[in-house]
């Protein structure tokens, strides 16, 4: 049976833009609070049904001709991922949609830019959330209301410097090749960006926010959206984890079919595809019921997509932040999945004996992501590996420093570097570039590359 499921929808920008006072705000809105079974907690991720959307959104609706017919949004939870690189499937985004939050006082900062490279390239369709209008001079705060009811409240002075740093991001957007617009004066949702003036702080703005993010994905990815709920699911892996009393776990967001608990999964290890029996599928307590904090979770039989879950099972320590998992129900699936799951770890995870760097990163996707920019740079890669950066790694870039001494580095993104490691790399100056902006780490080796030629 065909369904339309919840668009997954990422929201991301650069540090303290207000991405988890935006995703705190959607779980406490008031609507929430009155309906039992509104908003629910997933596994890193929040469930927002279509009825509060509606409720939320009024008159709002008629934005959009034509019913809504999806069941909700669904919302990945920041924590961790605000690099969003590491949120792949199929080799395209997870996230169906986004939410790129700019703090519209700051306007565009180095993880708001490298947010726009990364929608740009796997054409994520987006909207912009301009926050933080509370803070232009002399606002009027109206909490909870849409952006439109507000903007009524203001005097001249506030509604012109509000237009005036609308403009500045407009202009910046521009710049990129992108044309956007405040989205009360957008045409063709397909061809311009719309920007939402939002203050996440007072729920200035969210109502319009999350009507444009359903209408978007009603009008133009129903199709991608039609999923046989019963086939065998699949999902990407967000974190692995230890849980008292389940041992090594993963959380996961599940994008197409359905997870039950007899199935067999195959997932992305280090250098293999691991198999292995689901022990357990746990969703969050709702808050008010975890007494014990070890009994944090309930079990569930199945969960269909989308949805975040945690699964519990055997042989998981080795599993990879960013792969697939893959449900299989026969051997010859389970031979399908770990084909492609292996298919996919080799064109990421590289180990050679070439003259080239030493690379580095926290999940399968931002490691993908980082190869990728520095092979376009024509930077070769001797190692791309998951993990912190270690004492062999710096070992490795010694070897190469032998050589090519351009190349006798580690680059690392979203990850740490070991004690030892850092001792050694002191001692045999072999410089670590490491940092959470992929284009900042290489352009600081770029710079020290220039700086050594000289
Ligand atoms: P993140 O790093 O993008 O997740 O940003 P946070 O949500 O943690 O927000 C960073 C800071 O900005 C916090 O102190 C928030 O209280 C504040 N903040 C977030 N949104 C707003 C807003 O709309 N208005 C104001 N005045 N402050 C905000
Ligand atoms: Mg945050």
């Amino acid at each position: 049976m065909k369904k339309i499921r919840q668009p997954i929808i990422a929201v991301l920008g650069h540090v303290d833009h207000g991405k988890t006072t935006m995703l705190d705000r959607i779980r406490n809105t008031r609507v929430a609070e009155k309906e039992a079974g509104g908003i629910t907690q997933h596994i890193g991720a929040t469930e927002v049904p279509i009825e509060v959307v509606k409720q939320l959104a009024g008159p709002l609706l008629s934005l959009w001709k034509g019913e809504i017919k999806l069941p909700g949004l669904l919302f990945i939870d920041t924590p961790g991922h605000e690099a969003f690189t590491s949120l792949r499937a199929r080799g395209g985004s997870l996230a169906d949609l986004a939410i790129l939050v700019v703090d519209i006082n700051e306007g565009f900062q180095p993880q708001t830019i490298e947010s726009i490279e990364i929608l740009r390239k796997y054409r994520t369709p987006f909207v912009v959330a301009a926050n933080k209008i509370d803070r232009i001079k002399g606002w009027k705060i109206v909490e909870n209301e849409p952006f439109l009811v507000n903007i009524k409240k203001q005097d001249q002075r506030a509604v012109q410097e509000l237009e005036t740093k609308l403009w500045e991001l407009i202009g910046k957007f521009y710049e990129l090749g992108f044309q956007a617009n405040r989205f009360d004066r957008v045409q063709d949702f397909r061809r311009e960006l719309a920007i939402i003036p939002v203050s996440a702080k007072y729920g200035i703005g969210l109502p319009e926010l999350l009507v444009l993010i359903a209408g978007l994905a009603q009008k133009y990815l129903e199709e991608k959206l039609k999923i046989e709920v019963e086939g065998p699911a699949r999902g990407t892996i967000l974190e692995v984890r230890e849980e008292v009393g389940f041992g090594t776990t993963i959380d996961v967001i599940i994008y197409d079919g359905t997870l039950r608990k007899d199935d067999i999964i195959v997932v992305g290890g280090k250098d293999k595809a691991i198999v292995t029996k689901i022990r357990a599928l746990l969703k969050p307590k709702p808050l008010d019921e975890i007494r014990d904090p070890r009994y944090r979770f309930d079990q569930v039989e199945e969960v269909s997509a989308a949805a975040g879950i945690k699964i519990a099972a055997p042989n998981l320590e080795e599993a990879l932040a960013g792969s697939p998992v893959i449900a299989a129900r026969t051997e010859e699936e389970i031979e399908r999945a770990k084909r492609e799951i292996l298919e996919q770890i080799k064109s990421v995870i590289i180990s050679t004996d070439k003259v080239g760097v030493i690379v580095k990163a926290d999940t399968i996707g931002s490691l993908e992501a980082l190869s990728k920019e520095l092979q376009e740079k024509n930077i070769p890669i001797r190692k791309a590996d998951v993990g912190n950066i270690s004492k062999t790694d710096v070992m490795e870039a010694l070897s190469v420093k032998e050589e090519e001494p351009l190349y006798g580095v580690v680059i690392g993104f979203n990850v740490k570097v070991n004690e030892d490691a850092e001792e050694v790399a002191k001692a045999k100056k072999i410089p670590i570039f490491v940092g959470n902006v992929i284009y900042k780490i290489i352009e600081d080796y770029e710079a020290w590359v220039k700086a050594e030629e000289e």
